[in-house]
This record gives structure tokens, sequence and C-alpha cells, in this order.
């Protein structure tokens, strides 16, 4: 039947792909690839047969026409990149946008994506996370900073000649002691999942216990919640009114300032006053 198949392919570990990707790629009538050698490798460990032509960055305008046209004529299509899932930071956003204008059926044959690997191995929160791709080369700092209030976790792809600029700029805006994790290298030989506050990875990029190598996904923590957030306010406001009232009137205020419970203040007030008495 015709139709236009985004196949994933494995991002490291050839094993990783699926048996129906194997079997879709065996009978579609033209495989659309990023890069048709790398492709080629693919298929000829699986010793799958099959037309091949190229739909990259600079051609890709152009090609989706001819794909289009020939999905009409009846073929069946599958678009593969070099890695992972099509569109995920891979050309083919224009092919299915054509293929679904023509009324053409467009189906998913899921499998790998560096994306969902990483988030699924960080340990940080994957209920809320925003992905963001490769920062431009231009503007990358501009791009970040917007993320910085971002309560779920940021992820980003990043070329190891630039990772020390990323986490430079994560320590920058994010503070130095910003969860990060880096994943590297995900279903290869040298696979590594670090993770620690940014500057801590950014002096493990120095001392190469993180080598600038091979493929990575950095993961960002997201701000800290409203809660733990709200107890830094409330330790800056009695450390302010301490300073110049009595422990009971400092968390008074501070209770009706923050709207926090009286006793909750004056506990924490307490508190801080013990560790001013032993210093
Ligand atoms: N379409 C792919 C996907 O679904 O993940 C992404 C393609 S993008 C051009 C390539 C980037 O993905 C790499 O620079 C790296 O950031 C990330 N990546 C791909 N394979 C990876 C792997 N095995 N380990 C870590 N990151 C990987």
């Amino acid at each position: 039947m015709s139709k236009l198949y985004i196949v994933a392919t494995p991002i490291g570990n050839l094993n990783d792909i699926s048996a129906r990707a194997l079997s879709v790629l065996a009978e579609s009538d033209l495989i659309a690839a990023e890069d048709t050698r790398h492709t080629r490798r693919l298929l000829d460990h699986y010793e799958i047969k099959q037309n091949i032509v190229a739909l990259h960055d600079h051609n890709e305008r152009r090609q989706s026409h001819l794909v289009v046209d020939r999905i009409l004529a009846g073929e069946a299509v599958a678009l593969v990149s070099d890695a992972g899932t099509p569109l995920i930071s891979d050309p083919g956003y224009v092919l299915v946008q054509q293929a679904r204008a023509a009324g053409i059926v467009v189906e998913p044959i899921p499998g790998p994506s560096a994306l969902t690997a990483a988030l699924s191995v960080s340990g940080l929160p994957t209920d809320q996370f925003q992905f963001l791709g490769f920062l431009p080369s231009k503007g990358r700092e501009a791009r970040i900073r917007a993320f910085v209030d971002y309560a779920g976790t940021l992820v980003l792809y990043e070329a190891p000649h630039r990772i020390e600029n990323l986490l430079t700029l994560i320590v920058k805006h994010f503070g130095p002691s910003r969860d990060v994790v880096i994943c590297r290298e995900l279903t290869k030989v040298y696979e590594q999942v670090i993770d620690g506050p940014a500057e801590a990875l950014l002096s493990k990029l120095a001392e190469g216990i993180i080598p600038a190598r091979g493929e990575m996904v950095v993961l960002v923590a997201g701000r800290q919640s409203v809660s733990d957030s709200a107890i830094v306010t409330l330790d800056h406001c009695l450390n302010v009114l301490c300073a110049e009232l009595p422990v009971s009137a400092a968390a008074s205020l501070a209770s009706r300032i923050l709207g926090v419970k009286r006793n909750e203040a004056y506990k924490r007030a307490l508190d801080h006053q013990q560790v001013d008495d032993q210093l």
C-alpha cells in the first residue's frame, strides 16, 4: 500500500533495530536516506537489497516533491536518517509536511532516539521536559538563558568540540550547583552516563574524566521546586530580620511577609540562632 514510513534506526548498537523496521526497509519500494552510504552499510549488515535516494538538509525540498510523487503513484517509501528517529534533529520535516498535505498516510516505525534513551537513564524527572536539540552556533547564550527558570528537565544535543562552552554557559546562567547529566556514546562500547553539579562536570571535562569525544546528550535539572526556593527565601528573610530584632518578632514578621506559618518561621529562626551560637 502506498505510504510513507518514518523508520527509526540504531544510535550505535546495530541490534537495536526492530523486526518491524527491518521488514519495512526490506519491503518498501524505495528508501529515502540522509546519507546513502551510511544506510547502505546498515542494509548490508541485514542483507537487505534496496533502492536508496538521498534526502538531506541540502536537497530536502526538491527531493520531497519527488518522493511524494512516487508515493502518490502507488509506491511505499521508508525514510531513515543516519541514526535514531528521523526528524529529531534530523531531516524529514519538509517531507512529512508535504506528504500529509498531499493526503498520504504517514506511519511511524518507532525505535531508538538519543533523546528518550538519555532521559530514561538520567535519573532526572521525565514528567516534564523540554528538548532544545542543538543550540545554534550564533546566539547560543541567549537561547539557553531563556530556559533558566524552566521547572522541567532540559535536554540538549551537543557536539564534542562545544561541550566545554555549553557547560560554561550552564554554570554562568543556571549556577555552579545546578545538576547536570551527560550521556555519552549511548549503546556503544564506551557508553558513559555521568551526573553532578555543573561546575564539577566542567572540572571532570578538564581532567579528561569526561572525554570531549563521541556523541553526547546533556540534561539539565529544572529550576528548584517552589517549596525549595521558598525555604531559601525564608532563610534570607530571617537572616536579615534576626540581625535587627528578637527571634520571636523576626519570626512573626517573616511569617506575615511570606505567608508561612508563624511556628514554622519561629522554629527555623531558632535553628538559625543555634547555628549562630555555635560559631
Ligand atoms: N535523530 C537522532 C535521534 O533520534 O537521537 C539524533 C540525530 S542528531 C544529528 C545527532 C546527535 O544526537 C548527536 O550529536 C548527539 O547529541 C545525539 N546522539 C546520537 N547518538 C547518540 C549516542 N549514541 N549517544 C549519545 N548521544 C547521541
